[in-house]
C-alpha cells in the first residue's frame, strides 16, 4: 500500500486476488461490524475515489450521507455470496430491514422456451428475501437473453414486479419501441428491412470488458436497473437512495479499479429531486472476508457454488471456461443443444475463436455430485426457505477458493 499525497495509490496491489486467496487467508474486512446507524457517521470509501477523467470527476463521491438519511436502500441481489454479505453489512451496521429492498435482474426475461440462468436462482432470491423478511423487487427485460439475441429491430421492453401487490409494471415504452410494434402488426414484406432500421442484435456477446459489446450486462442488467430506478412512483419526489452492490477488486482487473462510492447513473438531483449514491461496501474484502459473512449469518450458498462453480452468474455465462461449459452439458443436455443451434443458425459462436464443443474439447465435467439437495436444486428449479440457513455444520461450498475462474459480470 503506498500513500500518494495523503492518498491510497492503487498503483500497489492492495487486495487479495480471488486467484490467491484460500481457506488459510486470514479474515481481514469479513469480520462482524459495530452499529452506527442513526448515529450521524458519514462513510468514507477506504480508498479514496478516482478524479482521473472528466467522468471519473463528475461520478465522484467524497463520503455518503450518513445511512439514516436515505429513504431507501436498493440491494442488487444476484444470489451470488458477494450480494448477499452486502446484505448483512448493512444489517451489522444497523440499517433497518423496512429500509431496504432487493433488486434482482431475471436475465431471461420470462422467454417462453429458453434459458441462460440457473434454475434455481429466481426461487433462491424469493427463498432469501422471505426467510430475511425484505421486499424483492424483480425486473427484467421482456425475453431476456434470447430475445435480446435474435433481436430484429428495438429492444423489448424493461417490466417489474412491485413487491407489495405482485403487479407487473411496465417502464415507459420507447418511440423507437413503438414504430416497430406497428411494423410487426402491419406484417408487409419488407418488415423486416423495416425493422433492421431500428438495431438489430443476432450475436452473441463479445467477451470483452467494452459493455457495447459485452452487451448482455448493459441490455439485461445495467440499463434494467437504471430504467426502474427512474420509472418507480417512489424515485421522482425529492428522495435520496443508495444502491448497494456486490463487487469486489479480487475479482478481476478491471473491477480492481472500481470506487467504493460514486453518484450513480440515475443521480437527477435537478430534473427529479432524486440524488441517488451507490456503494460498494465488500469492495475490498477478499474471498474468505466474504464466506466468513455467510459463515456467520450461517447462509446456504446458493446451489451452484456447492455443486462446484466457483462464481454465481449466468448458468451458461459467456465467459465459462472448458470445464464449467462441461458442467453444463452435463446438468441441461438439451440447453446445451439448444445453443449449439443457435451457432448454426446465426453463423457466429459464443467463443470468440471456436464452436462450443470444439471449446470444451476434453475438459472433464466440473460438477460435484457429492452434494446431492444442490444438483436436484439446479436440475429441477426447486428452493425453499427453509433451505437458506444452514441446519448443521456450515461448510464451504466444493466451488470456493478455485480462483475467479470465469468472467466480470
Ligand atoms: S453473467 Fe455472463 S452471460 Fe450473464 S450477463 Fe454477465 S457476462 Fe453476460
Amino acid at each position: 500500500m503506498k500513500f500518494m499525497g495523503g492518498r491510497l495509490s492503487l498503483f500497489e496491489q492492495d487486495f487479495i486476488k480471488d486467484a490467491d486467496c484460500t481457506k488459510d487467508t486470514p479474515v481481514i474486512y469479513g469480520k462482524e461490524d459495530a452499529p452506527i446507524y442513526g448515529t450521524g457517521i458519514k462513510l468514507k470509501p477506504r480508498i479514496p475515489g478516482r478524479e482521473d477523467s472528466e467522468h471519473m470527476k463528475k461520478i465522484y463521491l467524497k463520503e455518503l450521507f450518513p445511512l439514516e438519511e436515505y429513504d431507501f436502500i436498493a440491494v442488487l441481489l444476484s444470489g451470488g455470496k458477494d450480494s448477499i454479505a452486502c446484505y448483512y453489512k448493512l444489517l451489522e451496521l444497523g440499517a433497518p430491514k423496512e429500509k431496504i429492498e432487493f433488486w434482482h435482474h431475471d436475465i431471461d426475461g420470462g422467454h417462453p422456451l429458453r434459458r441462460m440462468d440457473w434454475r434455481c436462482t429466481k426461487e433462491y432470491v424469493k427463498a432469501f428475501s422471505e426467510a430475511e423478511g425484505v421486499p424483492l423487487r424483480v425486473s427484467w427485460r421482456v425475453n431476456g437473453f434470447f430475445g435480446e439475441l435474435y433481436r430484429i429491430g428495438a429492444s423489448e421492453p424493461v417490466e417489474w414486479v412491485e413487491p407489495d401487490t405482485g403487479e407487473i409494471k411496465q417502464c415507459r415504452l420507447s418511440q423507437n419501441y413503438i414504430k416497430c410494434r406497428e411494423l410487426k402488426e402491419k406484417a408487409t414484406e419488407q418488415m423486416e428491412q423495416e425493422l433492421k432500421k431500428y438495431g438489430y442484435r443476432m450475436k452473441f456477446p463479445a467477451k470483452s470488458g467494452d459493455l457495447s459489446r459485452r452487451w448482455c450486462s448493459a441490455y439485461l442488467k445495467i440499463v434494467v436497473a437504471d430504467s426502474v430506478m427512474s420509472n418507480l412512483d417512489k424515485t421522482r419526489e425529492n428522495v435520496k437512495v443508495l444502491v448497494v452492490s456486490g463487487e469486489r477488486r479480487g475479482e478481476s482487473k478491471g473491477r480492481s479499479k472500481y470506487n467504493e462510492m460514486e453518484i450513480h447513473r440515475t443521480n437527477a438531483e435537478k430534473k427529479a429531486r432524486r440524488t441517488v449514491h451507490q456503494w460498494r461496501p465488500v469492495i475490498d474484502y477478499s474471498e474468505k472476508d466474504v464466506w466468513e459473512v455467510l459463515k456467520r449469518h450461517n447462509v446456504n450458498p446458493h446451489p451452484c457454488y456447492r455443486a462446484g462453480w466457483n462464481r454465481c452468474s449466468c448458468a451458461m455465462c459467456i465467459f465459462s471456461t472448458p470445464k464449467l461449459f462441461a458442467g453444463i452439458k452435463e446438468l441441461y443436455p438439451e440447453d446445451f443443444e439448444l445453443l449449439k443451434k443457435d451457432e448454426e443458425i446465426l453463423g457466429f459462436t459464443l467463443d470468440n475463436k471456436c464452436d462450443l464443443e470444439t471449446f470444451i474439447g476434453g475438459a472433464k465435467s466440473c460438477v460435484y455430485h457429492g452434494d446431492k439437495d444442490a444438483v436436484k436444486s439446479l436440475v429441477t428449479g426447486s428452493f425453499s426457505p427453509d433451505e437458506i440457513y444452514v441446519k448443521g455444520k456450515w461448510m464451504y461450498p466444493a466451488g470456493a477458493f478455485h480462483g475467479a475462474e470465469g468472467g466480470p459480470c
